[in-house]
């Protein structure tokens, strides 16, 4: 039988840890703020932003919101993060994505200061993951870390397979699970064999972005399965890029969707606030 690795339960442990934390850090006379910015009214985004004010409210972290009409321009958004730059109360800074179409994401990336950047988004800190020094970590992959770890599964050694190499999942995944010892190979649309390759996995990560295409023919047996996709379904439930049901009973563990990374990208938010300088 499966380990479900549970990830709302875990990322709920590592909320409570980050409460403590910040109540101990308000003793010493340290300030936390959060700012989040949204640009248009995007309802998917509005969501997710109402998430991320929520988890600040819960952990202790002030967070103050600009919700900018959909016309905003580019310079008005990056004077409104040079502003945020400046000011020493913000320790965080996070522009909600996707923008608008005539604002141009890289730009607005590269602006933020990389010691607010609590997406890890800014190639600073992409390039500081890279060569191993200290900087913020994308929250998904992050997320990924922290479920194996509270899991009690070790990387150190194990063939590592991450399919997807997005700059948000894939890339800084693979770069993780390296500096975590693993060995790690990194597939994509253009890998010859998938399943060759994918059976070589003691972790198999998935971030494809391609409902339930991850099934039964892919895994090792006793493999730990990571399913990073989130979609849903014509009846309104929520499925991953792996087949849950058909994967189940050939591996040692495996993350739910819903309930397995998707609650840890929250988590790893508050996390690189809280650990913001
Ligand atoms: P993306 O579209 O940017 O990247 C997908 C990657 O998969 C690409 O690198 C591509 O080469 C690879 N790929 C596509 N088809 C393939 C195939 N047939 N065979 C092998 N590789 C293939 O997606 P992303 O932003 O990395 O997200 C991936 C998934 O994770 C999506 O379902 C997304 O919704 C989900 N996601 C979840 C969270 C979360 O918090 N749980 C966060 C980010 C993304």
């Amino acid at each position: 039988m499966a380990q479900i690795i549970d990830g709302k339960a875990i990322s709920a442990r590592i909320k409570d840890e980050l409460k403590e934390e910040v109540a101990r850090k308000k003793t010493e006379g340290k300030q936390i703020t959060l700012a989040v910015i949204q640009v248009g009214n995007d309802p998917a985004s509005t969501v997710y932003v109402g998430n991320k004010k929520k988890a600040c409210a819960y952990i202790g972290i002030d967070s103050v919101s600009y919700e900018l009409p959909e016309e905003t321009s580019q310079d008005e958004l990056l004077a409104l993060i040079d502003k945020l730059n400046e000011d020493p109360k913000i320790t965080g800074i996070l522009v909600q994505l996707p923008v608008p179409d005539h604002i141009d994401e890289d730009i607005i990336i590269r602006k933020i200061s990389p010691k607010k950047d609590v997406d890890g988004f800014h190639p600073m800190s992409v390039g500081a993951l890279c060569i191993g020094e200290k900087g913020f970590v994308s929250c998904t992959p992050a997320g990924v870390i922290k479920l194996l770890e509270y899991s009690g599964i070790e990387i150190a050694g194990k063939e590592c397979v991450v399919i997807g190499r997005s700059n948000i999942v894939g890339k800084p995944m693979a770069l993780l699970l390296l500096r975590e010892n693993g060995t790690v190979t990194v597939c994509h649309s253009k890998t010859k064999d998938l399943k060759e390759v994918c059976k070589r996995a003691d972790i198999l990560v998935v971030a494809i972005g391609r409902p339930k295409m991850i099934n039964e023919e892919y895994i090792k047996d006793g493999a730990v399965v990571i399913d990073v996709g989130i979609h849903r379904m014509d009846n309104g439930r929520l499925c991953g890029d792996v087949d849950f049901d058909r994967v189940v009973d050939k591996c040692s563990a495996i993350t739910p969707v819903p309930g397995g990374v998707g609650p840890m990208t929250i988590a790893m938010l508050m996390y690189n606030v809280v650990n913001a300088e």
